[in-house]
């Protein structure tokens, strides 16, 4: 079977056709980077226009580099949430639209859960339960998979999310925007014992984090002028690299057996991080996946993967479906904790 994947929470429109037997036939991504870059973060409007203005002709593009047409495509899966609202309804209304015309199922993907499954997507052996350190622009969290829209949020951030403590450090040290892969590429070049910066949270009995002190003595370190910028860079990763290894070891401590460690989402294209934790991995002789750098950022594969995880489980979404700007992956902990923890 063959699902077509639509991406458009965030700043990257794309389109993907995926195969159940994990075949990606073609994807295609547009990042807005240059769009947004003048204005150092990304501004909802821009982003909903350009989703609108390149998304049709996206899809076509794909299917004709995958040699398909529309009726061959078994369903049609989008991110209905959580994201940037504007640009989620461009691609979920596209997809009801494409579902209407063809009579094919519509499925409404999380956004989250694509990053959660991607991994599966790239590698055939990774089974349920997994604990899964979920790391990307807007979420940073631990989560036992326990299967298709199954999860248990172990842990979470109090505040700002590591994609978010990257790009606000690559901001302080002038590396523009989006941060992250530059703030990595500096690191290389510096000395992480150097700068002396907090390990939020670190010994804390649950597996939470908190990111904004240390952003915070990242400019405070810039200011006092007393260090190099890749010293900086490099102490800031070190740090918060402490920071997930500490929380990761809390975790797969409090938790029962899983078959992986797993790591998704942006920031789990950071070679350091991924180094870490396959060393932590090693350590609880434990498998250590994480998927190909290409599929950690945005895309839509990872949204046609989901939805072909949802479809082999016998779900589809109504046509009227709605987008969520909102859409925990774990309601239940959301519930109890509140809306920060
Ligand atoms: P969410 O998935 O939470 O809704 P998002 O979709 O905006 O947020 P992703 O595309 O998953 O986020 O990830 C983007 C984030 O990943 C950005 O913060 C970016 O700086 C960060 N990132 C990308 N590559 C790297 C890297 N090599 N090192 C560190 N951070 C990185
Ligand atoms: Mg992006
Ligand atoms: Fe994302």
């Amino acid at each position: 079977r063959t699902v077509l994947g639509i991406e458009s929470s965030c700043d990257e429109t794309a389109a993907a056709l995926v195969t159940d037997g994990r075949v990606i036939l073609a994807q295609r991504i547009a990042s807005q980077d240059d769009a947004h870059r003048p204005y150092g973060g990304v501004v909802p409007e821009i982003a909903a226009r350009a989703h609108a203005e390149r998304l049709a002709p996206m899809i076509e593009a794909t299917l004709a580099d995958a040699g398909m047409i529309l009726d061959e495509v078994d369903a049609i899966a989008a991110t209905a949430g959580p994201g940037l609202i504007g640009g989620v309804m461009v691609g979920l209304v596209t997809a009801k639209a494409l579902a209407m015309a063809t009579g094919k199922p519509l499925i409404a993907v999380n956004h989250l859960e694509g990053h959660a499954l991607s991994p599966r997507l790239a590698d055939a052996s990774l089974e349920y339960p997994y604990l899964l350190l979920l790391v990307s622009g807007g979420h940073c969290q631990i989560l036992l998979v326990e299967g298709v829209g199954r999860f248990r949020r172990l842990g979470t951030t109090i505040d700002d999310a590591l994609g978010e403590a990257f790009d606000k450090s690559a901001k302080v040290l002038g590396l523009g925007y989006p941060g992250g892969p530059a703030l990595e590429r500096l690191a290389l070049e510096g000395d992480a014992r150097k700068v002396p910066l907090p390990r939020p949270l670190k010994g804390s009995q649950e597996p939470h984090f908190s990111f904004a002190g240390l952003k915070s003595a990242v400019l405070r370190a810039k200011q006092s002028g007393e260090y190099t910028d890749a010293d900086i860079a490099a102490s800031f990763q070190q740090a918060a690299i402490d920071c997930l290894i500490d929380r990761m070891r809390r975790a797969l401590a409090g938790v029962g057996p899983v078959n992986a460690l797993v790591v998704a989402g942006g920031v789990a294209a950071n070679k350091a991080i991924r180094g870490a934790l396959e060393k932590l991995a090693a350590d609880h002789s434990l498998p250590f996946i994480a998927p190909p750098l290409a599929l950690c950022t945005d895309n839509a594969a990872m949204i046609a993967w989901a939805g072909l995880e949802r479809l082999a489980d016998g779900q589809s979404d109504p046509l009227d479906v709605a987008a969520r700007p909102r859409w925990p992956l774990d309601p239940e902990a959301e519930a109890v904790r509140g809306a920060g923890v």
